[in-house]
C-alpha cells in the first residue's frame, strides 16, 4: 500500500487535507495523526472491519482494547451507559486533555474495538487538529498509539513512518507531540475508581475532583506477578523493552553519575556498545559511551516529552547496554517511571 504523507503547516491541516483524511476513515481506512500525548493510529471506532485493520497494521493482539477518541464531550452518551457523576465531573475538568475514562459500553461499539470487553475507553484529546479529524470523520475514532506493537510509542512523525509506512493509508506529520506519554487511564466502572495507567493527569489531580482513587496493583512499580489477573487485558502484554539491556540507577545524583561512569567504562573496555540516558544537568559529567539527554530535570515535562525518542535512538544504534538515571518524585515521576521500569524489566540499582 502507498502511504500518503501530509506535513501539517504549523500543525494545522488545510480543508482539502482534512477532507482527504476524513474520507479515508469514513471508508474504513487508517490515518495516523498527532495528539498532545503520542501519535495515534485512527480508524472508525464503530466499524468492526476498520478497527480490525488497526490490529493488523500494528501487529497488536486482538484482545488488547482500543481507546475511542471523541471531539464533543456529549458524545460519551452515544457510546457508553451508566455514566456516573464522577465521569461527568472529570470530563468537565480534564477534557479536552490526556485523560481516558473507562465506562460501560453501548451495543453500538463493536467488540472488535473493545477487545471483547463490555466496557469502552473514551478520550477527548486537546490537540486541535486531532479534534478536527475526529469531528470530520464521523465523531468516533479508535486510536491506539501509532507504533508497531512492542515498540515505544511514537512522539514524532518519523517514528510513525519507521513503523507503519506502507501499512496505513495516511500519516499526518504534525511535528513533535507536546506531552510525550500516553494518557492517564481511569476505570470508572467500580465504586472506587482505579487508575490503570498513570499519565500527565496525576492521582492527586483526579482526587481533587472526585475524591479517593486507587492505583491498580499493576501500576505500582512492582514486577507483575502472574497470579494477579490484570484488569485491562492490555496490561498483560509484553511492554516495550529496548534491544539492549537497560538498568536504572537510583540515589544521590553524584553517586549515580559515578556508578554509571564506572559501569559504562567497564563495558566499553569489554568491547560493548553502551548508551547512557542523562539529563541536561548531567550530560557533561558522563565520560563513556553514547550519552543522550532526555530533557531537563528542572522541567519534568521535558523528560516525559523526550523519553520515547531517546529509547528509539538507542535501539537504532543497537546499544547493547543502556544505563539510565531514575526520575522518581515530582508530579510526573509515577508516569515516567512506570514506562522506564517496564522498559528496564524492573532492574534498578540503588547506589547510596
Ligand atoms: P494504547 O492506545 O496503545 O495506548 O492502549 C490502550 C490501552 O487502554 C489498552 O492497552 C488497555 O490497557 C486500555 N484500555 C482500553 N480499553 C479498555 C477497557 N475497555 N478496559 C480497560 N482498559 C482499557
Ligand atoms: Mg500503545
Amino acid at each position: 500500500m502507498k502511504t500518503i504523507i501530509i506535513h501539517a503547516k504549523n500543525g494545522r491541516l488545510s480543508d482539502e487535507e482534512l477532507e482527504m483524511a476524513a474520507k479515508i476513515i469514513k471508508s474504513g481506512g487508517l490515518v495516523a495523526f498527532p495528539t498532545e500525548t503520542v501519535y495515534g493510529l485512527g480508524a472508525d471506532a464503530l466499524n468492526p472491519e476498520a478497527s480490525r485493520k488497526i490490529y493488523e497494521a500494528k501487529g497488536r493482539p486482538s484482545d488488547n482494547p482500543l481507546i475511542v477518541h471523541i471531539a464533543d464531550p456529549n458524545h460519551i452518551e452515544y457510546i457508553s451507559k451508566d455514566i456516573t457523576d464522577k465521569a461527568y465531573k472529570l470530563a468537565e475538568v480534564f477534557w479536552p486533555g490526556p485523560l481516558t475514562m473507562i465506562l460501560a459500553k453501548k451495543d453500538i461499539v463493536p467488540l472488535s474495538t473493545t477487545g471483547g470487553l463490555d466496557t469502552v475507553a473514551i478520550r477527548l484529546p486537546a490537540d486541535r487538529t486531532a479534534r478536527d479529524i475526529i469531528r470530520c470523520s464521523g465523531g468516533f475514532i479508535a486510536a491506539p498509539s501509532a507504533n508497531i506493537s512492542g515498540k515505544p510509542s511514537p512522539t514524532r512523525a518519523e517514528h510513525v513512518i519507521d513503523d507503519l509506512d506502507g501499512k496505513v493509508d495516511m500519516i499526518i506529520d504534525g511535528g513533535k507531540t507536546t506531552l510525550g506519554l500516553e494518557s492517564t487511564i481511569i476505570d470508572l466502572t467500580p465504586d472506587k475508581p482505579v487508575i490503570l495507567r498513570p499519565g500527565c493527569i496525576t492521582k492527586t489531580m483526579l482526587e481533587n475532583v472526585i475524591g479517593k482513587v486507587e492505583y491498580d496493583e499493576a501500576v505500582l512499580g512492582k514486577h507483575p506477578d502472574d497470579s494477579i489477573r490484570p484488569k485491562a487485558p492490555g496490561m498483560k502484554y509484553r511492554h516495550y523493552a529496548p534491544e539492549g539491556n537497560l538498568t536504572l540507577y537510583e540515589g544521590d545524583m553524584r553517586r549515580v553519575v559515578e556508578e554509571i561512569n564506572k559501569k559504562a567504562e567497564e563495558f566499553i573496555r569489554a568491547g560493548k556498545r553502551v548508551g547512557v540516558i542523562a539529563t541536561e544537568e548531567t550530560k557533561d559529567l558522563y565520560k563513556y559511551g553514547e550519552v543522550k539527554s532526555v530533557g531537563k530535570r528542572e522541567d519534568e515535562d521535558s523528560i516525559a516529552a523526550g523519553l520515547y525518542a531517546v529509547l528509539r535512538d538507542f535501539d537504532e544504534m543497537h546499544a547493547e547496554y543502556i544505563f539510565s538515571e531514575s526520575f522518581f518524585g515530582g508530579n510526573l515521576g509515577q508516569a515516567i517511571m512506570n514506562r522506564l521500569l517496564k522498559a528496564a524489566g524492573y532492574r534498578v540499582v540503588r547506589v547510596d
